[in-house]
């Protein structure tokens, strides 16, 4: 009988131990509340609306799921135009097939609803501040009006094109998730063609022109530079990659003016080795089909521009009457994230003139975007409970800017390192940045099986049948 009992102590607790070891393998937090115990969105006492799942939406919903697990009485929903958010900073690497797009895109959904929020994909039209109701649209069909006790605006930013003639009829911006892939396919399609063509094709068509020298269009030039000299490159045996000229264009005395000159002087360098052309104290004049007019009168024989010089707030908010709102910086916000002339309405990230509590001007980049979040969630639940605001006073830290993969030039924390190692510090930081876990595992087993291989550039088309 004891041996008995002592066997089946034992294989009980094996399995106990069994059990326990996948738990921990394979733990997740609890859910705020499995599906079945949520009531909906609208049946809470205060309703916190977010518009605009970006960087900075995203870390005002997840950070204010965070502070109120434990309360009963906050609902937080999400609304923006697409289910996933793109991760900007590693978009350039799209270009060279370094990253696979898909991997770009962060997934929304889920994480937001393990998270204990609910998410609606669709395009914000009207709010009307008396009523406290959002009206969005999905896909032009479906109409969903959204009620709200504060609302948090985060729609993010766009190209500015400062009126400049034929921008955005002729330049590829980097506005879009596609955007790196538009830029990957009209290089091969420049090189079917002078295939086809038994290299007759003029030089205008081999000539790429990148307007703004700031961190894209640094990074954008370097990854057109991978993808023609080392991605491309044995696809086309027949067509030598110094035909092809990168040209940066940037209307600063230097590139990347917000860098240490040092740092500057050593991506120069870098640009110069890659044989790219850099024309400063310039800028363009005129962009057509054929050439770039620049405004001193130079002209380049191009057919591919590539614009990557100014931002300006989302044109989304031109739609809503009655916010204090300037087509440049953005809406005009508080100290503590919140629009002017209102106490239940919030701005943060590009699409809001961010201020500490000096009044300096906050600049539109992802860490003030998550900072901003942080701040704004923590802000609302105290304005909700009447207890005091606190200024957003962004701490930068640090500007990495990758010019292909094994070269990077960074200053972190007032540390200042260039070259292989700062290439993998880049790598290392942005993957731990990256929210969701598989898209992570999938970009390191692709900078790791580049290692080994080439890696294969495909070009997907829609055909007609
Ligand atoms: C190519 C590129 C590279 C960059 N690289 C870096 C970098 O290396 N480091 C860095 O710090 N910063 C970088 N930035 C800047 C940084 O990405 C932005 O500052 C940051 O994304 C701002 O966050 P946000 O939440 O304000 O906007 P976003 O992240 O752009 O999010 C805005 C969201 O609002 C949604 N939205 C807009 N309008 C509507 C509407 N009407 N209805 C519903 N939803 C809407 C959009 O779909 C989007 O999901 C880069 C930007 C670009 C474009």
């Amino acid at each position: 009988m004891n041996k008995l009992v002592k066997r089946s102590l034992t294989v009980g607790g094996g399995i106990l131990a069994l059990q326990f070891l996948r738990k921990a393998l394979t733990f997740k937090p609890n859910p705020r509340y499995e599906p079945w115990e949520r009531k909906p969105y609208r049946e809470f006492e205060n309703k916190i609306l977010v518009l605009g799942g970006g960087f900075s939406g995203y870390t005002a919903a997840k950070s204010l799921c965070k502070m109120t697990e434990d309360r009963d009485d906050v609902a937080v929903m999400v609304v923006s135009r697409e289910n996933y958010f793109t991760f900007w900073p590693m978009l350039a690497g799209v270009i060279s097939s370094d990253i696979e797009t898909k991997n770009v895109a962060q997934p929304l959904r889920r994480s937001l609803i393990e998270l204990g929020a609910s998410f609606r994909r669709a395009d914000v039209k009207e709010i009307d501040f008396e009523e406290k109701l959002v009206t969005a649209v999905d896909e032009g069909v479906k109409s969903v009006q959204i009620p709200f006790d504060h609302l948090i605006m985060t729609l993010g930013g766009e190209p500015a094109y400062f009126g400049i003639p034929g921008v955005e009829e002729h330049a590829i911006s980097m506005k879009s998730i596609n955007t790196a892939e538009e830029i990957r396919n009209r290089v091969i399609e420049r090189y079917e063609e002078h295939t086809i063509s038994r290299g007759e094709v003029p030089a205008s068509k081999l000539t790429f022109v990148i307007i703004g020298g700031g961190a894209t269009g640094v990074e954008t030039a370097s990854e057109l530079h991978s993808l023609v000299h080392q991605a491309l490159a044995p696809d086309y045996p027949n067509i030598e990659p110094h035909r092809v000229r990168i040209i940066l264009v940037d209307r600063n005395e230097q590139i990347l003016k917000e860098l240490d000159p040092a740092l500057r002087r050593t991506a120069r360098k870098k640009l110069a080795d890659l044989q790219v052309e850099v024309m400063n104290n310039v800028g363009a004049r005129e962009i057509t089909g054929d050439k770039v007019v620049l405004d001193n009168g130079h002209v380049i024989e191009c057919e591919n521009v590539i614009w990557t010089a100014g931002a300006r707030a989302s044109v989304s908010l031109e739609r809503f009457e009655g916010l204090p709102y300037d087509e440049r910086k953005g809406l005009e916000v508080d100290p503590y994230c919140r629009v002017k002339g209102f106490d239940n309405v919030w701005g943060i990230g590009d699409c809001a003139a961010n201020i500490d509590s000096k009044g300096n001007p906050i600049p539109p980049n992802a860490q003030a975007a998550v900072q901003g979040g942080k701040v704004v969630a923590r802000n609302v639940l105290a304005a909700i409970d009447g207890k005091e605001l606190k200024t957003f006073d962004y701490r930068p830290l640090g500007q990495l800017v990758e010019m292909g993969s094994q070269f990077a030039v960074n200053e972190v924390m007032g540390v200042k390192f260039s070259g292989f190692i700062a290439a993998l510090f880049w790598r290392v930081t942005y993957l731990f940045k990256t929210e969701s876990p598989q898209n992570r595992a999938r970009i390191a087993a692709d900078w790791l099986m580049d290692l080994f291989f080439h890696p294969s550039v495909t070009q997907i088309r829609g055909r007609e049948r």
